[in-house]
């Protein structure tokens, strides 16, 4: 695969067509450049991509929405424009994809463990526009005692009632390996191994089976096309690719499931591992059991090839993107509310907000059913905890026990009877100041980050990704 066949893909080659619909190669011209880099040579350079090189500022246009955009200031720059990590990362490799791509909403990867603190000038003031955190003052707690989840009766019988099914997902990264955006091919390969013997290791309820995204038969491809469990295939819009995570794609990276499929991990995408831990029902301890059972997995096989998860007191687990930071943890259910769906698909403005300013209430993001930006088939939403960084993995999940819980106490009082105003009256004065960024920007944020995903995925309504 060349360089330009990622970058452009189909959109670009209709773009670049001749009138005998042949690529004119008069028209191409490479989109990289266009934003004052240059290709100086990188020891990370592949057959299929090259990194760029800023010698000064890029030329950022109004198009560049990202967080990265706004703090890379000429002071920030100079600052940091010769500083490399002792892998070999640099400032130009950390900011490429937010330069190249500039709808994202975050724009700036880490390449490796020393890159959160070696760019913190850059990273800190991201991470406090995207999580309102402060990285230099505060400390990220870790917490994956599922035993201390409050889950009552009582919830456990609404919970039966109304949610289809429940799904955790988190990043886990290998210390000693460089992050998919820096990777040598040794990296990935060493990622792959140690996380291939964690896989061969999981027995009772996790062991499973750990497909080779190089070597699947057209039969296993449309197997975990069919479930949704295949990540997609990095096209130009994407962070993966102009972040050079894409170099030698398939080469390494993999998917596994456990036999019951309920537990899922990806390797060497834009991460070594995302766990995914997920089954049908509302039985939340149970799902958080298995996540952190997987997590404890992964952190054993780390341990036993002589080192550790990437994880630090301030920024919690660290990965590639500023946004997957502290736990990474979403922990979301598919739940029925067909009242809150009847107001959003009725005309009033007003009314079609309440179910995200209730959410909101309870730090809950609401999503359609087939991730972000779908809609609520059925009146089946998709909420989760909307908090990533300073509460511990446990105080999330209670979090979206103890709101969704209320979301659902709401959804009956809608079912009595209630107008979206009795609701109101009751709640909606308990909503808190939003922190650093209003939240309808935050969510803004978000979509610029991930939506360009969502866009060229080839199965986008059944995706597990991010
Ligand atoms: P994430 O960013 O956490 O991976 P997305 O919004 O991108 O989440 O959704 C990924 C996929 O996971 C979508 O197909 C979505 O429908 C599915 N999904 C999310 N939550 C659940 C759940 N609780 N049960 C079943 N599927 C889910
Ligand atoms: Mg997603």
């Amino acid at each position: 695969m060349h360089q330009y066949t990622i970058l452009g893909g189909h959109d670009k080659f209709e773009e670049l067509k001749g009138e005998d619909g042949k690529l004119a190669l008069e028209k191409v011209a490479d989109p990289y450049l266009l934003y004052g880099g240059e290709y100086a040579g990188d020891a990370k350079d592949a057959a299929d991509f090259k990194y760029l090189t800023f010698t000064e500022l890029p030329k950022f246009s109004d198009k560049h929405k990202s967080l990265m955009s706004k703090v890379l200031t000429q002071e920030v720059f100079d600052k940091l424009k010769d500083v490399k990590s002792s892998k070999g990362y640099t400032l130009s490799n950390a900011i490429m994809t937010g330069v190249v791509t500039p709808h994202l909403g975050v724009g700036a990867t880490a390449g490796d463990e020393e890159c959160w603190d070696l760019f913190k000038d850059l990273f800190y003031p991201i991470i406090k526009g995207w999580h309102g955190y402060d990285a230099e003052t505060s400390t990220h707690p870790v917490d994956l005692d599922y035993s201390k989840l409050v889950f009552t009766d009582e919830q456990k019988a609404t919970f039966n009632e109304y949610v289809k099914s429940t799904r955790i997902r988190a990043a886990r990264n290998i210390s000693g390996f460089s992050l998919p955006t820096g990777a040598t091919a040794e990296d990935r390969a060493g990622v792959e191994a140690v996380l291939k013997q964690t896989f061969a290791g999981l027995d009772g309820e996790l062991k499973g089976t750990y497909y080779e995204l190089g070597g699947l038969t057209p039969e296993q491809t449309q197997f975990l096309l069919d479930k949704g469990y295949l990540f997609q295939i990095p096209t130009a819009k994407n962070l993966l690719t102009g972040a050079g995570a894409a170099r030698s794609w398939p080469d390494n990276r993999g998917i596994f499931h456990n036999d019951t499929q309920t537990a899922l991990c990806w390797v060497n995408e834009e991460d070594h591992c995302r766990i995914i831990s997920m089954e049908d029902g509302g039985d939340i301890p149970s799902v958080f059991k298995r996540f952190c059972a997987l997590s404890d997995a992964i952190k054993a096989s780390a341990e036993s090839n002589g080192t550790k998860l990437m994880h630090n007191e301030k920024l919690g687990f660290l990965g590639t993107c500023p946004s997957n930071l502290g736990t990474g943890l979403r922990a979301s259910v598919m739940v029925v509310l067909p009242h809150f769906n009847k107001l959003m698909e009725g005309d009033n403005q007003h009314d079609k907000e309440l179910l995200e300013e209730v959410c909101s209430r309870y730090d809950l993001q609401p999503r359609g059913s087939a991730g972000e930006h779908s809609a609520a088939v059925g009146g089946k939403f998709d909420v989760s905890n909307k908090q990533r960084l300073g509460f511990s993995e446990v105080q999330l999940v209670q979090k979206m026990i103890d709101g969704v819980s209320k979301v659902i106490e709401l959804e009956k009082m809608l079912a009595a009877g209630s107008t979206p105003d009795d609701i109101r009256a009751k709640y909606v004065p308990l909503l808190r100041a939003p922190t650093t960024l209003s939240v309808p920007l935050l969510e803004t944020v978000h979509t610029l980050t991930h939506a360009p995903l969502c866009l060229f995925h080839f199965c986008a309504s059944r995706r597990l990704k991010e």
